[in-house]
Order: structure tokens, then C-alpha cells, then sequence
């Protein structure tokens, strides 16, 4: 109840219709405390343990607006008990002017009552469960022996990808390549004392040599070429996560053609991801049958497998579960006063007119 109760000589609204707010500081506190690959680690214990319940989720691609620079979209979910969905944008040109690309928050609600019970921050949150998903595919997918991983693309994502994978795969180095050597300046400097040997590249091509895994996390709004077909051998993984949005890929159509393709939510991934370039009944593995043994992952040693990642709701979904348990268990939240809520259901106006003193 948020009715505005005298109660010594202060009018407070009570706690009762109160939402934990999780700000970037809040955020940033709980995943220090935990440390940056443990979060990882429960984030996508969570995110393959929804992907096991696959058909418990009301599923739908997200709901895109696009200008000429960017998108803004909202993807929703339920499980029937609670419902979520994030905010998010992709505006590869911000970075030229000092903002993020990629920026984003989220919701959960309790589907009983409808009464959110979680606002968050989730521009960290979605590093972190892109690189949750990534390291979970690529757990099924990737060579058993990978140790070496390019990353092309120093960006945001850059050292969420490259942690997640030496903590969870077992990666040793990573190649970090960027048409900006700044940014991979930047990415090298995170990186440093994390117990990965870190090779910053000139070019993609020497990034690449050597890796059995593969990932490409740059931005540019077009249909680009990271990745040529001579570039990519047999028995690589690739985590493409940048090929995002209709008209934005970053591999040559030909790698698609000789890979065994994994995707999250085919009707999702078919508009947005790598395979828009593909004709729309070319074959594709969903990755929540390969989790549950329904579908191999990597069958042999000179395969190559692709993760034509695009970032699914049930992803953010099992993320902001995640990070609901740990605001509560930290305190590391506020409680936002954003849900009208009078002694009196019904009494609405009442509420309004007794807060004007009325
Ligand atoms: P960012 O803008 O912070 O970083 C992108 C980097 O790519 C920049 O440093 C840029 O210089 C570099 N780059 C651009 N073109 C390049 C090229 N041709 N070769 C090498 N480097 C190049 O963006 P970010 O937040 O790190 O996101 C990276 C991409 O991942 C974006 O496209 C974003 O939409 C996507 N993304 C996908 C998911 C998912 O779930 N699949 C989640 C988050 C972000």
C-alpha cells in the first residue's frame, strides 16, 4: 500500500508496493561481490536449465522498431509464474559520440498479480548472459581441446566473452583483433592478471591463426565481412554474436554453407541472424534440443560448428532471475515507489486527493 499515511509528522508511503530497483551501482556491487565469471557461471547454469524447460516459455521474436541508426526492441516472456522482458538498443554509430551501442534495462512481474517485482539495469547484465549463452553453446559445440580463441571485436562484449570462456572452457589465450587498436588497447589492459595470455592482432586473419574457437562481437549496421570463407577451417567453433538485425551479419555466406548451424529461436534467428542470408528452410539445430540430448552437438573433429547467436528473452528472462535472488541475498537494491497503490483498491482518486491534502 502507497496510500500516504500521517505517520509521525511524515507522510512515507509503505514498503508493501515497493519494487527493488537494481541501479548500474547496485549491479556493479553485486557482481563484484560474487566476482565477474561466478556470475557468469550461475547465469548460465540458469539459462540451460530454462533452455531444458523450453516449452514452459510463451516464446515470441522480439518486437523491433528501426530507424536508419539503430533499433530499440523489446523482447517478453513468461513461464507462467513470472513474466519479463528487456529494453534494448543497437546503435553501432553512439560509440563516436561517447555512448554505449548496445544499453538496456529490464522487468520482472509476478504473473499472479501482474505486479513486477524487479526493475533492472541491464546493459551489464546483458554482457554477462551474452557470454553465459555463448560458453553454453560452445560447451556442447566447440572442440574438446580448444585452448586458443580469437576475438574479433574489442568492444563492450569483448572481456565478458573472453573471461566466460577461459573460466568455463578451459581457453588459455585469446587473440583480440578491432579495426580500432584503442579498443583492443582497452580489452588488453582489462584482461591483463586474469591468467589469459593476451595477443593483440593487426589484422583478423593473424587474430584467427591458430584458434579453434572463433568469436565475432563487432558492430556495424550493414552486412559485413569479418570472416571470409578461406579464413575459417575445419573443425573451428564460431560464436557469432554481432549479425543481429535484418541487414546486419558479419560472416561471408559461404562459411554458412559449410557449417552446421545451432541457433536459439529459429523464427527469431532466421530475420536477424547470420542465416538471413540463407533460403528460410535452410536446415538449423535449436539449441534447447542439443542441451537435452535430443540433437548431437559436435559430432567429429573436422566439423565446424556455428552459434548464430542473436540473444533470446529466455536468456534475459533466467538473467534477471538470477539477479532477483541476488539483490535480495546482497540488499544491493532500492525500492522504487512506482506502483499506485491505495488502502482502498478501489479508491484511487481518494489516494491522489488525500496526497493534495484535500
Ligand atoms: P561495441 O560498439 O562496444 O564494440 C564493437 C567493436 O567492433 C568496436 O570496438 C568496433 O571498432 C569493432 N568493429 C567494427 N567493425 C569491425 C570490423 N570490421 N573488424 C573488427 N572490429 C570491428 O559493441 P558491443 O556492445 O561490444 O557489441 C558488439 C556486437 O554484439 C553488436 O553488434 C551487438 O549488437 C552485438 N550483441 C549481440 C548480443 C547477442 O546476444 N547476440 C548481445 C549483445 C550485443
Amino acid at each position: 500500500m502507497n496510500d500516504m499515511t500521517q505517520t509521525s509528522g511524515t507522510l512515507a508511503p509503505s514498503r508493501m508496493a515497493m519494487v527493488p530497483f537494481v541501479s548500474v551501482d547496485d549491479m556493479m556491487r553485486i557482481v563484484n561481490r560474487a566476482g565477474v565469471a561466478e556470475t557468469i557461471a550461475a547465469i548460465a547454469d540458469r539459462i540451460e536449465a530454462d533452455f531444458l524447460r523450453w516449452e514452459s516459455f510463451d516464446k515470441t521474436p522480439r518486437i523491433p522498431a528501426h530507424s536508419p541508426d539503430g533499433v530499440i526492441e523489446l523482447m517478453p516472456t513468461s513461464d507462467g509464474d513470472r513474466y519479463g522482458f528487456k529494453f534494448v538498443n543497437c546503435h553501432p554509430k553512439n560509440v563516436r559520440t561517447g555512448q554505449q551501442t548496445v544499453v538496456a534495462f529490464g522487468v520482472l512481474a509476478d504473473v499472479a498479480t501482474g505486479y513486477p517485482i524487479l526493475v533492472s539495469e541491464m546493459t551489464i547484465l546483458t554482457a554477462l548472459r551474452t557470454a553465459a549463452m555463448s560458453v553454453t553453446a560452445a560447451k556442447y559445440l566447440a572442440p574438446k581441446d580448444a585452448r586458443v580463441m580469437a576475438v574479433i571485436g574489442s568492444g563492450a562484449q569483448c572481456e565478458f566473452q573472453s573471461l566466460a570462456f577461459h573460466h568455463l572452457l578451459g581457453i588459455e589465450e585469446v587473440r583480440l583483433y578491432d579495426i580500432d587498436r584503442t579498443a583492443t588497447e582497452k580489452a588488453a589492459r582489462n584482461l591483463a592478471g586474469t591468467g589469459l595470455r593476451i595477443v593483440p592482432c593487426a589484422t583478423a586473419e593473424e587474430a584467427i591463426a591458430g584458434a579453434q574457437i572463433i568469436t565475432t562481437c563487432t558492430a556495424d549496421k550493414q552486412m559485413a565481412t569479418i570472416l571470409t570463407d578461406n579464413m575459417v577451417g575445419a573443425g573451428v567453433h564460431l560464436n557469432a554474436i554481432g549479425g543481429d538485425c535484418p541487414g546486419k551479419t558479419e560472416l561471408h555466406s559461404d562459411i554458412l554453407l559449410r557449417s552446421d548451424i545451432f541457433v536459439e529461436y529459429p523464427p527469431q534467428t532466421r530475420v536477424e541472424g547470420e542465416i538471413q542470408q540463407l533460403d528460410p528452410d535452410h536446415p538449423v539445430t535449436e539449441l534447447w534440443r542439443v542441451f537435452s540430448g535430443q540433437e548431437p552437438g559436435r559430432r567429429s573433429e573436422n566439423q565446424i560448428t556455428l552459434f548464430d547467436s542473436v540473444g533470446f528473452a529466455t536468456e534475459d528472462f533466467s538473467a534477471l532471475c538470477h539477479i532477483h535472488a541476488a539483490a535480495r541475498e546482497t540488499g544491493f537494491f532500492t525500492d522504487l515507489d512506482m506502483l499506485a497503490d491505495p488502502d482502498d483498491p478501489r479508491d484511487l482518486f481518494g489516494m491522489v486527493q488525500r496526497a493534495g491534502g484535500v
